[in-house]
């Protein structure tokens, strides 16, 4: 595993529109790896692929505890509730944003063996989920300020 550079904004990686994977290939489950890594090595709960400069539809998310998810093509299919709670980001070091999000999500995808995925999530995993997925189209936590 090795660690990846995380681009800062205002890298235009950070502001592009991610392409969904039609399927996992070995070089990217290594990357899925080599993100959880880096997400762990920088103190990060969460991290998306353009995060690494890399856009395709990839995250990877931890509760802040033992649970780690690896996800391709994410995609929000239920939520519930709202929450907002100050956030932060790898990639905006200095910025820390008051982000309204679903309480409970559920959210589908594939895993890094190509299998389907529904993460249920709660609390901040299923805020971290939103967030990450919020990369994959370009959205940062500046965009949500009032
Ligand atoms: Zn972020």
């Amino acid at each position: 595993m090795k660690n990846l550079k995380i681009v800062t904004f205002p890298d235009p990686s950070l502001r592009s529109n991610c392409s969904s994977l039609e399927r996992v290939s070995k070089e990217d489950a290594e990357l899925l790896e080599d993100m959880v890594y880096t997400m762990k090595n920088s103190g990060g709960i969460g991290l998306a692929g353009p995060q690494v400069g890399i856009l395709k539809k990839m995250i990877v998310a931890s509760d802040g505890k033992n649970r780690i998810i690896k996800l391709v093509n994410p995609q929000i299919i239920a939520q519930k509730g709202f929450t907002v709670m100050a956030e932060g980001c790898l990639s905006l070091p200095n910025e820390v944003v008051e982000v309204e999000r679903f309480y409970k999500v559920i959210v589908k995808g594939i895993n890094e063996n190509n299998k389907l995925s529904k993460i249920k999530a709660k609390g901040l995993l299923a805020r971290v989920l939103q967030h990450e997925i919020d990369h994959l189209s370009g959205k940062l936590i500046i965009d949500y300020r009032r």
